[in-house]
Protein backbone atom coordinates (compact mmCIF):
# COMPACT_ATOMS: atom_id res chain seq x y z
CA UNK A 1 0.00 0.00 0.00
CA UNK A 2 1.43 3.29 -1.03
CA UNK A 3 0.91 6.52 0.86
CA UNK A 4 3.06 9.69 1.10
CA UNK A 5 5.04 11.19 4.97
CA UNK A 6 5.81 14.78 4.72
CA UNK A 7 8.94 14.52 5.99
CA UNK A 8 9.93 17.78 8.49
CA UNK A 9 12.61 18.11 5.43
CA UNK A 10 11.83 17.70 2.90
CA UNK A 11 7.81 17.89 2.59
CA UNK A 12 5.76 14.98 1.14
CA UNK A 13 7.52 11.77 -0.20
CA UNK A 14 6.37 8.54 -1.09
CA UNK A 15 6.54 5.35 1.93
CA UNK A 16 8.62 3.91 -0.11
CA UNK A 17 11.81 6.48 0.45
CA UNK A 18 11.39 5.76 4.13
CA UNK A 19 12.59 2.86 6.74
CA UNK A 20 9.93 2.09 9.82
CA UNK A 21 11.85 2.61 12.87
CA UNK A 22 9.42 1.37 15.96
CA UNK A 23 6.81 2.97 17.81
CA UNK A 24 8.12 5.93 20.04
CA UNK A 25 8.36 5.30 23.37
CA UNK A 26 9.85 7.31 26.09
CA UNK A 27 13.43 5.84 27.13
CA UNK A 28 14.27 4.68 30.46
CA UNK A 29 16.52 6.86 32.64
CA UNK A 30 19.86 4.39 33.27
CA UNK A 31 18.77 3.73 36.85
CA UNK A 32 15.45 2.26 36.08
CA UNK A 33 15.28 -1.38 36.91
CA UNK A 34 15.66 -4.13 34.21
CA UNK A 35 11.79 -4.72 33.64
CA UNK A 36 11.12 -0.95 32.92
CA UNK A 37 14.46 -2.37 30.07
CA UNK A 38 12.75 -5.07 28.81
CA UNK A 39 9.40 -3.31 28.33
CA UNK A 40 11.21 -0.76 26.31
CA UNK A 41 13.31 -2.89 24.05
CA UNK A 42 10.31 -5.90 23.63
CA UNK A 43 7.03 -4.86 24.16
CA UNK A 44 4.93 -2.99 21.28
CA UNK A 45 1.40 -1.57 21.76
CA UNK A 46 0.80 -1.92 18.20
CA UNK A 47 -2.36 0.61 18.42
CA UNK A 48 -5.30 0.38 15.99
CA UNK A 49 -5.43 4.27 15.32
CA UNK A 50 -3.56 6.89 16.09
CA UNK A 51 0.71 6.02 17.12
CA UNK A 52 3.42 8.24 17.48
CA UNK A 53 6.54 6.14 15.58
CA UNK A 54 10.36 6.75 14.52
CA UNK A 55 10.83 7.00 10.51
CA UNK A 56 13.72 7.19 8.50
CA UNK A 57 14.07 9.24 4.99
CA UNK A 58 16.32 6.69 4.06
CA UNK A 59 16.15 8.24 0.11
CA UNK A 60 16.25 11.63 0.90
CA UNK A 61 17.56 14.16 3.65
CA UNK A 62 18.77 10.60 5.89
CA UNK A 63 17.44 12.06 9.37
CA UNK A 64 15.33 10.78 11.50
CA UNK A 65 12.21 12.11 12.43
CA UNK A 66 8.52 11.50 14.62
CA UNK A 67 5.12 11.22 12.61
CA UNK A 68 1.79 10.71 14.03
CA UNK A 69 0.16 8.11 11.63
CA UNK A 70 -3.03 6.33 11.84
CA UNK A 71 -2.59 2.52 12.00
CA UNK A 72 -5.73 1.47 10.23
CA UNK A 73 -5.76 4.01 7.66
CA UNK A 74 -1.95 5.01 6.88
CA UNK A 75 -3.19 8.60 7.03
CA UNK A 76 -0.06 10.94 8.44
CA UNK A 77 -0.99 13.35 10.93
CA UNK A 78 1.85 15.06 11.89
CA UNK A 79 5.59 14.96 11.38
CA UNK A 80 8.19 16.93 13.34
CA UNK A 81 11.80 16.56 14.23
CA UNK A 82 12.01 14.70 18.65
CA UNK A 83 13.41 18.43 19.40
CA UNK A 84 11.24 20.42 17.39
CA UNK A 85 8.89 22.21 19.21
CA UNK A 86 6.24 23.13 15.80
CA UNK A 87 5.20 20.02 14.52
CA UNK A 88 4.78 20.54 10.29
CA UNK A 89 2.12 18.55 8.48
CA UNK A 90 1.29 19.14 4.62
CA UNK A 91 4.31 21.76 4.33
CA UNK A 92 6.58 21.31 2.11
CA UNK A 93 9.11 24.04 2.43
CA UNK A 94 12.37 22.99 3.78
CA UNK A 95 13.92 23.72 6.74
CA UNK A 96 17.20 23.47 8.35
CA UNK A 97 17.02 20.17 10.64
CA UNK A 98 18.05 20.65 14.36
CA UNK A 99 18.35 16.84 14.74
CA UNK A 100 20.12 14.09 13.05
CA UNK A 101 19.08 11.40 16.25
CA UNK A 102 18.64 7.73 15.40
CA UNK A 103 16.33 6.21 17.84
CA UNK A 104 17.46 3.49 20.37
ZN1 LIG B 1 13.59 14.23 4.25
Amino acid sequence: MSFLIPCPNCGKRSVYEFRFGSEYKKRPSPNQPQEAWTEYSYMKRNEAGLQKEWWFHRAGCRQWFLAVRDTVTNEVHETLFPRDESPRSNTPSPQPSPSRDAPA
